[in-house]
């Protein structure tokens, strides 16, 4: 497909949960596209999806498919990243990439685009985006780091099925019918059945009994806001939520920090929707984040236990501002800082 003007942008992972978003953040942000190449697995070769009025065909990665792209948006997991992203590179393209692969490298920028865009400026041809927990989290927390310093943060989260991707979604779903018909419940893709349970994060614990879920959130975090001293420990938990992860944050400051100050901070920063309705205990919801750019926060208030801590509750579509979301908007402060 071409157009008058911009970028050739390749999809690496077009198919799946987060490409598939990508696209229709591509299409809804009248992002640059001159050439688009939607590429997966042989598995989705012929298949076609749609972008913007144009019916395109689906194409199995390749040397020859990656070939003159300027920009490529990878979502297809860390190995076949790991595997294809350093040919894209080589053909010229700046690659922004969804997948764990790249993110702990100490030349590899890892941004959100509200909290460290300056650090697109080193950028070596690969761009990480982080964890769509730690995402979710930064957002929040990074316009009360920057008046008060965050010491500790001790973090709950609760994680929808799509964070598992297109299937698992899929898989949640099969298993609410089979148990509303008497059946056993599936298992496929999740360890344990989903639907009408809750179970810790599947990923592989380390000898310290965290799960790699919970030390992206601890590393990253460091890494994007340029504090590698920072406390910070989480229980990450898996939730029957179709889309969107939820988070209990407990936050300590080196000084108290008013919630009044803190309300208006939040109320006012980017990518940030705040919503409390006391009177109603109405407060972030994932069903009414899905599908939306903000994170939603709220229930903002004082820890009883602790004078220089808050507390905050906090939701958001962590397959759009999460992963596709923030990638297309690392692509854009790219061109913005003319960088891409
Ligand atoms: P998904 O729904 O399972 O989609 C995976 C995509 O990768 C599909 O397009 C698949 O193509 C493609 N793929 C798989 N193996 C491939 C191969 N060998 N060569 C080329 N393409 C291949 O997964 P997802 O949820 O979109 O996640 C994709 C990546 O984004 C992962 O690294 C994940 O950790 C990251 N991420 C996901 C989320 C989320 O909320 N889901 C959030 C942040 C980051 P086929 O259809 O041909 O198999």
């Amino acid at each position: 497909m071409v157009l008058a003007q911009g970028l050739r942008v390749g999809i690496l992972g077009a198919t799946g949960a987060v490409g598939t978003e990508i696209l229709a953040i591509l299409a809804e942000r009248l992002f640059p596209v001159a050439e688009l190449r939607l590429l997966a697995s042989p598995r989705s070769a012929g298949q076609t999806l749609s972008f913007r009025e144009t019916v395109l065909p689906v194409e199995a990665v390749s040397e020859q498919t990656l070939k003159g792209l300027d920009l490529i948006l990878a979502s297809a997991g860390a190995s076949v990243s790991r595997q294809w992203l350093p040919i894209a590179l080589k053909g010229g393209a700046i690659a922004i990439d969804n997948s764990s692969a790249y993110r702990m490298e100490p030349n590899v920028p890892l941004v959100v685009p509200e909290v460290n865009p300056d650090d697109l400026k080193t950028h070596q041809g690969i761009i990480a985006n982080p964890n769509c927990t730690t995402i979710l989290m930064t957002v929040a927390l990074w316009p009360l780091h920057q008046v008060r310093p965050i010491r500790r943060i001790v973090v709950a989260t609760y994680q929808s099925a799509s964070g598992a991707g297109a299937k698992a979604m899929q898989e949640l779903k099969d298993q609410a019918l089979d148990i509303l018909k008497g059946q056993p419940p599936r298992t496929e893709v999740f360890p344990y059945p989903l639907a009408f349970n809750l179970f810790p994060h599947n990923s592989p614990l380390n000898e310290q009994g965290y799960c790699q879920e919970e030390m992206k959130m601890v590393n990253e975090t460091r890494k994007i806001f340029h504090a590698p001293e920072l406390r910070l420990t989480a229980t990450c938990v898996r939730v029957p939520v179709l889309r969107a992860h939820s988070e209990a944050l407990n936050v300590e400051f080196a000084e108290p920090f008013p919630v009044q100050e803190a309300r208006d901070r939040l109320q006012k920063a980017p990518g940030v929707q705040f919503v409390e309705d006391w009177q109603r205990n109405y407060f972030p919801m994932p069903l009414e984040a899905t599908g939306k750019d903000a994170v939603l926060v709220g229930r903002l208030r004082q820890d009883i236990s602790a004078p220089n801590a808050l507390e905050l509750w906090l939701c958001g579509d962590q397959i759009r501002k999460g992963a596709a979301l923030n990638a297309v908007q690392i692509a854009e402060s790219l061109i913005a800082q003319g960088l891409l």
